[in-house]
This record gives C-alpha cells, sequence and structure tokens, in this order.
C-alpha cells in the first residue's frame, strides 16, 4: 500500500479529555503553519490525525480498527497516531498498518510539523517520550472557539493511581511559569474570549517553576485580568486542595461555580488501593470546606465501579457518599484493566455482569440526584453564556450557567453567540435545564476584575 507523501490537506479526530481536546488546537496550529489546509471529513484528507485517549475501555483495539476503516475509504491517506495510544504503542502501530505515517506521543506533540516533512522524505517517524524544555509556543494554538480558551498549566501527573496510566502516557508533572500563563491569558481575554479554562491533570500540584507560586496564587491572578468574565480550572486532586485555593474561589466571582473533584469510591479500602492518598471522611471534610465558602458551587465526580477487590460493601460506602455530597454530575467508568498499572494485576477482578448490575445501580440513582437539584432552580435566574444554536433545535440557544449546568432556550433576536443572558429557568432534567431570556444580553467588553 503506498500513502500519501504530499500532504496538503488534514482532518483531526480526538477522543478523551479536555487535555487532549486542547492538544488537538496544538496540532491544528502546526499543522496549518506547516501549510496544511483543514478538509470538511476524514474521507478527503491527506493526512488523518487520530488523537487517541487510553483512560477507558479497550483503547488499542478502537485506534487499531479505526486505522483499517480509514485506510480502506481512502487507501491514500497518511494516518498520524498523537495521544496517549501513541506513547503507548509507539513503534507497534507502524508495524500493524501500512497507512500509519507516523506515532507521536503527548510530551512531543509540538513535533508534528516535522514529522509530516519526515514523512513527505519517505520515514516513518516515531516521537515518543518527554522533554521538559519542548518548546511550548502558545501563539501557534488554532483555537476554534472565540468564547471559551483553553491554557494548559501543568503537564503530566506524579501521583501513579494504581488503576491510571497517565503518568506513564503523559509523564511527570511538569508546571508552565506563571509569567507565561498570565501572558496567554491576557492575549486570550484581549481577543475578547470571556471564559478561560485552566488545564491540568492534577492541576492543584501546580508550581511556578520561577517563583514557586501554586494554584491559588496563579487562579487569584488570573481571575484579577480585565476582561474575563469566567475562569475554571480541571482536574483537582483531593489531596492538593488547600484552603487558599478555597479562599481564591469564594472571593472572586468570577472563578466558575462548578469543581470536578474525583473521589473514584466511597470505600476507605479501595481508596487506599488505589494509592489515592486520602480516605473518605478527608474528601467529606472538604467538601464541607468548599461549600461554606461557596455554597452554590455545583460538584461533579469520577468514579470507578468494580474496582479489583470491591466487595458489596465497599460498592455501598460508595452509593452513601452520593447521598452525602449530592453532585450534580457524576462519571462512573467500570474498572478496566490497563498495561503497566499495578490495578491490572490486582485480584479479584470483579465481572462484568457485577459491574455493570452496580453501575446500573449507581447511575440511576445520580441521575435522580441531578434531577432534584435542578428542579430546585426552577422560578429562578441564571447569567447563561451562549455557546451556540441548541443541537435538537437551532431556534433555540445552548449555553452554560456560572455553575457549568447546560441551559436550553429559544432565541429572542439580538443576542449573539459570547453575550450573556439573563435566563428564568421553567423546566428541569437530569441532564440540562430549559428556560427564557428574561434581560437583553449583556456584551461584556470591558469586564475590570482589578
Ligand atoms: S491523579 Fe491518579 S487518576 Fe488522575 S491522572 Fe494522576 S494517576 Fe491518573
Amino acid at each position: 500500500m503506498k500513502i500519501n507523501l504530499n500532504m496538503k490537506t488534514f482532518f483531526i479526530e480526538t477522543w478523551g479529555c479536555q487535555m487532549n481536546r486542547h492538544d488537538s488546537e496544538l496540532i491544528e496550529g502546526q499543522l496549518r503553519r506547516h501549510g496544511l489546509a483543514p478538509a470538511g471529513a476524514a474521507r478527503d484528507a491527506d493526512l488523518v490525525v487520530l488523537n487517541t485517549c487510553s483512560v477507558r475501555e479497550k483503547p488499542v483495539q478502537k485506534i487499531i480498527s479505526r486505522i483499517g476503516y480509514l485506510a480502506k475509504q481512502n487507501p491514500l491517506t497518511t494516518i498520524g497516531v498523537c495521544g496517549c495510544v501513541a506513547e503507548q504503542e509507539a513503534g507497534s502501530l507502524l508495524e500493524r498498518s501500512r497507512s500509519v505515517g507516523f506515532v507521536i506521543g503527548p510530551g512531543q506533540t509540538t513535533r508534528i510539523g516535522e514529522a509530516v516533512r519526515a514523512v513527505s522524505q519517505g520515514e516513518r517517524p516515531i516521537l515518543t517520550g518527554f522533554d521538559a524544555e519542548a518548546e511550548y509556543n502558545y501563539h501557534t494554538i488554532f483555537r476554534k472557539s472565540t468564547t471559551r480558551g483553553m491554557v494548559t498549566v501543568i503537564e503530566g501527573c506524579n501521583e501513579f493511581c494504581t488503576f491510571c496510566i497517565v503518568p506513564y502516557t503523559r509523564g511527570r508533572e511538569v508546571s508552565r511559569p506563571l509569567d507565561q500563563v498570565l501572558a496567554e491569558v491576557r492575549l486570550l481575554a484581549s481577543d475578547g474570549v470571556k471564559e478561560v479554562e485552566l488545564l491540568g491533570q492534577t492541576i492543584n500540584a501546580y508550581r511556578c517553576p520561577d517563583s514557586g507560586a501554586d494554584l491559588a496564587q496563579l487562579l487569584e491572578k488570573v481571575a484579577s485580568v480585565d476582561g474575563l468574565l469566567r475562569v475554571r480550572f480541571i482536574t483537582s486532586h483531593p489531596r492538593h486542595f488547600d484552603q487558599d485555593l478555597i479562599d481564591v474561589l469564594a472571593s472572586h466571582r468570577n472563578v466558575f461555580r462548578y469543581l470536578h473533584l474525583p473521589i473514584q469510591s466511597g470505600s476507605d479500602e479501595i481508596l487506599k488501593r488505589m494509592h489515592r492518598k486520602y480516605t473518605r471522611q478527608e474528601y467529606l471534610d472538604l467538601v464541607g470546606r468548599i461549600r461554606k465558602a461557596a455554597p452554590e458551587i455545583n460538584l461533579s465526580t469520577d468514579i470507578i465501579v468494580g474496582f479489583p477487590g470491591e466487595t458489596e460493601a465497599d460498592f455501598e460506602d460508595t452509593m452513601e457518599l452520593l447521598e452525602e455530597v449530592r453532585f450534580g454530575q457524576v462519571f462512573a467508568f467500570g474498572f478496566s484493566p490497563r498495561p503497566k498499572t499495578p490495578a491490572a494485576r490486582y485480584r479479584p477482578q470483579i465481572s462484568d455482569a457485577v459491574k455493570s448490575a452496580r453501575l446500573q445501580r449507581l447511575f440511576g440513582r445520580c441521575d435522580e440526584i441531578s434531577r432534584e437539584l435542578n428542579h430546585a432552580l426552577v422560578g429562578r435566574s441564571i447569567q447563561v453564556l451562549i455557546d451556540g444554536p441548541s443541537r435538537r433545535d437551532p431556534e433555540h440557544w445552548q449555553g452554560r450557567g456560572e455553575d457549568n449546568r447546560v441551559v436550553n432556550f429559544p432565541r429572542c433576536g439580538r443576542e449573539e453567540i459570547g453575550d450573556v443572558v439573563e435566563v428564568e429557568i421553567r423546566r428541569a432534567g437530569a441532564h440540562s435545564l430549559v428556560g427564557m431570556i428574561v434581560g437583553g444580553a449583556v456584551r461584556l467588553p470591558t469586564v475590570s476584575n482589578g
């Protein structure tokens, strides 16, 4: 099979988390810089980049079957594999398919232009590993949204939870200098971006390599940038969430009233085997302190069901924790072993039937709780940042409130994407709210946060 060496167009497919979505913006910026133009669909592209994730179920099989499908659809397409599966599988991906032109791990994303050049000279480069000195040029990031902007503040993870592959695929923690992050945020704000999302796998482990400043200090500065309507940060590790961070959250109204705080399990025994380094009670105490400082905060979490050795009693501990915390949203998954991770070897593994029965029960209760929490908002007016047309009805807008809840509402006429409108909530489901605009559109070109 002969692949396309002279690539002029590209298409990117992205799996996984916010970090991956942001890496795809980085990849797109680099490809445009190297003269490639975006194609409307994978079948029309000379280069298809698969930006992969290996956190969830059967990632390698999914990527292999996608490569097979794309190669069959257009035998001349060059496929580039990026992301966590690239780091994990490296050269084996080149062996499995002649259509794969290059493999680039998350630590080498900025070198994609170099890889494209190498392919055009008949090479099949593998760029993996981590280089703390790697050049990071945020000016080349291609951002699709003019309303929201993602900004990486820390890469990698040092936690080594026993189920997780991220420290192996994304390497150890490397924080960006505070001044560089701030310059990028200021640039976004001056371009009219209303909401900035600070990203890191364990974002509250952030330490500025120059000054030693922590996330609370960084957040304080970011929240004070003029023009920024909202600031959010994801993902926080409970053991690094200190009082200074809570204080900044409470004292800056433009810091999002939403927090993703993964618990993973409500059982102390399972938390210990996961190597999470906090107890159930410590997590509950933290939630109590956060809610005392910012009572309206909407909390979401991650839960793994069926971790090796999870008994019915352990699972009941998780179900009880749901009642105590009452999360607005829960991302729950059945445990699936990842190569290299200790939990892949733990015994006993839990059967798929037990995992799916527990998951079903958990989802059922989570939906009831989020429906109850959403119902409590009916009749209230909230500020909604308009993201774009609703997926179900183009005559309606979709946006998010200050607590990250999705709100759908009919268009009024004058408002645009990126405007903030006041919406009165009329109906509530488990996953979204429906309302009506009650005030005019608010455009905030010069919000002063100083
Ligand atoms: S904190 Fe744990 S789950 Fe999160 S990325 Fe690090 S190792 Fe993975």
